[in-house]
């Protein structure tokens, strides 16, 4: 066995050795959460839940413990570490009250055809699920699966970031002080091939976050052995900016969207589109709180380090990029990227095929792009393939807009606001993957849905026995057509209904 070594992104100061878990080790692993996963499916949805609150107990008397660890292998600054175990802990408890609501059975209409059949679906637990993590929120981002995973009755074998590891071993040891004798949460630490061990380990679901890149390698080991998977990926996440919109507010929720985090979060804003009305105000209030701002390792820094160091590269490449192709800096630019630091850096005029606005840079950094109308700024936030999230700040038009953005998630006069609420599903569309943590969804995400029809009585008709005779087919063909035969029946009360284009049909207030 090799061991991994963590050091402080900020220091190179050693904050933690860890044993590298090989394919023996992982399918070890599995093999004990697969016999915990028939304890834990077996038990009801009240008893799961009481383990869990008693888990979301102790995350919260604890938080600041575990802001330390989050703290130490990721650079960033404690304030920041404790929101999002503060977020996960919500997260916890919404998974472990809805479980029941959610996945329990339910009766459903079984329909005229087969009115002699109770029908019926359940969700029940997939079993043990492998969950694959990175590093930028080493915490919130797995519990979204781990929490939701675990309240569906399922097992979790947890594959952490090589970058952050005691993130992982921390929430699995919490776990244990409340379930001593059970395997309901392991860890196993490692590189890529540990994760690829866990993908091909024999596990009944991969919820994988991480880079598309990576994303594609799970898919193709999991394709393996049809191994269903969930790809939470990366995003180049647009906020739209209508003339008509509190300017002010849209700066503020940019400086954070864009620069929190050190610009490590894949949901974090990447490009701004302002209406050319409010543009100058909104670059205004950016760029004043953008200088306000620096990265630094002193306790009063907003900003920490760069997690990964080759991700400075990667920044350094889009800013280059965008001004060799006529964009400018108007806050920081080349010079503001150092060795493990990232200044705040604000580009405008950068043409839409720059990397920096079609790839994830990941870094605090920001295009801003004057547009004419709300039109053409839907029109280049949807010219990218990735979907995570997107913002809109807009007085009368933010949820027609919303709906018009092609991502997983929207926040309207706010940015990221989605992920805070337990109740909504978190994933993306194209390049930033399918399937959805958090919410009902992100319950089911982790279950099948068990379909059951019971037959009260014998069917009129025995159309699926041999004894089924013409007369049984012609009644079944008369039957039929006098159900479904007429296309043209939607009529309301006044006479045919009139289809209005579905915009407007749909649009509500949230
Ligand atoms: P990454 O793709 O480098 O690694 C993610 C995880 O996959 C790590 O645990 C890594 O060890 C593992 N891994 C690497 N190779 C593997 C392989 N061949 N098989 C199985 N597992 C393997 O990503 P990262 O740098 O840790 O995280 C940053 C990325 O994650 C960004 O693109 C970011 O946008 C994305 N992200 C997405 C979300 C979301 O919810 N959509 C949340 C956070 C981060």
């Amino acid at each position: 066995m090799t061991d991994l070594t963590v050091l402080a992104p900020a220091t190179g100061e050693v904050v933690g050795t860890h044993e590298v878990a090989d394919a023996a080790a992982v399918e070890a692993a599995v093999a004990r959460a697969r016999e915990t996963a028939v304890w834990w499916g077996g038990l009801d949805h009240a008893g799961r839940r009481q383990v869990l609150e008693q888990w979301k107990a102790v995350l919260a008397r604890r938080m600041p413990q575990l802001a330390d660890v989050v703290h130490e292998e990721t650079g960033k600054p404690h304030g920041d570490a404790l929101l999002k175990v503060a977020l996960a802990v919500d997260h916890l408890g919404w998974a472990a009250r809805n479980a029941e609501r959610t996945l329990r059975r339910r009766r459903v209409g079984s329909g005229l055809l087969a009115a002699n059949q109770a029908a019926s679906v359940e969700y029940l637990p997939l079993g043990v699920i492998g969950v694959i993590g990175p590093w930028n929120y080493p915490v919130f981002t797995p519990m979204g699966s781990i929490g939701y995973a675990l309240a569906a009755g399922n097992a979790v074998v947890f594959k952490p970031s090589e970058l952050t590891p005691g993130c992982g071993r921390w929430l699995a040891d919490s776990l244990r002080e409340v379930v001593p004798d059970r395997d309901l949460l392991q860890v196993v630490v490692g590189y890529g091939e540990t994760g690829s061990a866990l993908c091909r380990a024999g596990v009944d679901k991969i919820a994988f976050t991480g880079s598309p890149q990576t994303g594609r390698k799970v898919m193709a080991a999991c394709a393996e052995t049809l191994t269903p998977v969930l790809i939470e990926s990366g995003g180049k996440d647009a906020l739209l900016v209508d003339e008509d919109a509190d300017v002010d507010a849209a700066a503020d929720a940019a400086a954070w969207g864009a620069f929190a985090n050190a610009g490590q979060t894949c949901t974090g804003i990447e490009r701004v589109y302002v209406h050319e009305k409010v543009h100058d105000a909104f670059l205004a209030g950016l760029t004043e709180r953008a200088r306000k701002l620096h990265a630094g390792s002193d306790p009063e820094a907003p900003i920490g380090p760069m997690t990964l160091e080759r991700q400075v590269e990667v920044a350094r490449r889009h800013i280059d990029d965008a001004l060799a192709r006529g964009g400018k800096a108007v806050v920081g630019g080349p010079e503001a990227v150092g060795d493990r630091f990232i200044q705040p850096t604000v580009l405008t005029d950068v043409p839409p095929d720059s990397t920096a606005i079609t790839e994830e840079t990941f870094s605090p950094t920001v295009t801003v792009t004057k547009v004419a109308d709300m039109d053409e700024a839907v029109a280049l936030a949807n010219g990218t393939r990735y979907g995570l999230g997107s913002a809109v700040f807009s007085a009368t038009r933010g949820p027609e807009l919303a709906r018009r953005l092609r991502s997983g998630m929207t926040a309207i006069n706010a940015v990221i606001s989605f992920a805070a609420v337990p109740a909504l599903p978190f994933g993306g569309v194209g390049e930033s993957g399918f399937g959805r943590i958090h919410g009902a969804d992100g319950l089911k995400e982790f279950t099948y849905a068990k379909a059951v029809a019971r037959q009260r009585f014998r069917p009129p008709m025995p159309l699926t026995s041999f004894t089924r005779t013409e007369k049984h087919e012609v009644n079944l063909t008369t039957l039929i057509a006098v159900l479904h035969g007429r296309a043209n029946q939607l009529s309301g009360p006044r006479g045919p209904l009139r289809l209005l284009p579905a915009r407007k049909r749909h649009v509500m207030e949230p």
